[in-house]
């Protein structure tokens, strides 16, 4: 692949169009993986960083077609495995630009367990979850994020399986990006890829996207014209927390419960509500689960953000702390050293 920044000894400016590859896109006419591929390509050129710099990596399933779609370098790993992929290869190359692309199904089932290790080690990616709730690519069984009691082919009498909350889950292994946006609010979208990219660490989105084949219809009330701002409430770090069509709610904190208040009851007034701060884990959990607590709106936007430092960084430094110490490395040496057996 020829550089982007520098071709012919001048420099080039990118366009969305300059990421997306010659693939035919094969995703059911109307999924909302076309959005959230849209998206990407889009906000790609804003962050000048050269194609064969950039790798998406992939599991299995709808959304781990991904790779495919973008003109960049791309892995299609194997079912579950691509946290543990991207971890590789971002420590191997820190120099490389590395994204996940994966399902509820692939990350969160089979992939949970390198899920939770990319977000504690904090290595330097973006994880984007497609989360419809659903079995695509397999033709529609339930989910790890599928509701208590849906009726699904693998569960005809409703799944008794209580789903994972992606946020919380992320939070509590220690996500130092924890953001939410969906597939129907383009520029909402666009925002929150930008901001999870320009974050130091494991950055984890999660993308509310209708699967219109299996799942139809599952975030209609967050999307909707007219259900929408009842049911959504959007976090902007300093800004309190309000939402309704007239953005007269907004949450109050009586201790750690979150209760909703009006502003027209005459009684509360905007300084009762809390102020989004992003750098609250404690508030940032309590956001996450409002999605659980009936009548509660959804939060999109940046829960949490904090800077830590990144698994590959501390790695190298190690590494280069130890060789000006020592010296440098054998390996036929050390794997000869200290006790060995010789098998006859
Ligand atoms: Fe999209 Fe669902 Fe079709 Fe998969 S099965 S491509 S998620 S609409």
């Amino acid at each position: 692949m020829e550089s982007d920044t520098l071709q012919n000894g001048t420099h080039v400016k990118l366009s969305a169009k300059d990421f997306s590859s010659d693939q035919d896109v094969r995703w059911c006419p109307g999924c909302g993986d076309y959005s959230i591929l849209a998206q990407v390509q889009r906000v790609m050129p804003s962050f000048e960083i050269p194609r064969e710099k950039t790798v998406f990596v992939a599991g299995i399933g709808c959304s781990s077609r991904f790779p495919y779609y973008m003109n960049t370098y791309g892995f299609h790993g194997i079912h579950g495995r691509a946290a543990a992929i991207a971890s590789g290869l971002k420590i191997a190359r820190t120099d490389l630009d590395v994204w996940v692309a994966t399902g509820d199904g692939d990350l969160l089932s089979i992939g949970g367990n390198h899920f939770i290790h990319i977000l504690r080690r904090n290595i330097n990616t973006v994880i984007m979850l497609f989360n419809n709730r659903i079995y695509g690519l397999t033709k529609g069984q339930y989910s790890p994020t599928s509701e208590h009691g849906k009726i699904t082919k693998s569960s005809p009498f409703g799944t008794v399986d209580t789903p994972f909350n992606p946020l919380t889950l992320a939070l509590g292994a220690g996500g130092s990006f924890v953001a939410r946006t969906m597939d129907r609010d383009p520029k909402h979208m666009q925002d929150v890829v930008s901001k999870a990219h320009k974050h130091k660490g494991t950055s984890f989105i999660e993308i509310f996207q209708n699967c219109n084949i299996y799942n139809d219809g599952a975030y209609e009330l967050y999307t909707e014209k007219d259900t929408k701002p009842e049911n959504t409430i959007n976090l902007e770090h300093g800004k309190p927390l309000l939402f309704g069509k007239d953005k007269n709610k907004g949450i109050k904190l009586d201790g750690f419960r979150p209760v909703i208040i009006s502003l027209d009851d005459g009684i509360h007034t905007v300084n009762d509500v809390i102020v989004h701060d992003h750098t609250s884990k404690e508030l940032a959990m309590i956001l996450a689960q409002f999605s659980e607590i009936k009548g509660f709106p959804v939060p999109l936007g940046v829960l949490y953000e904090v800077e830590r430092p990144c698994f590959e960084d501390e790695m190298e430094e190690q590494i280069e702390d130890s060789t000006r110490k020592k010296g440098a490395g054998d390996l036929e040496k050390l794997l000869f050293s200290g006790t060995t057996w010789e098998v006859k």
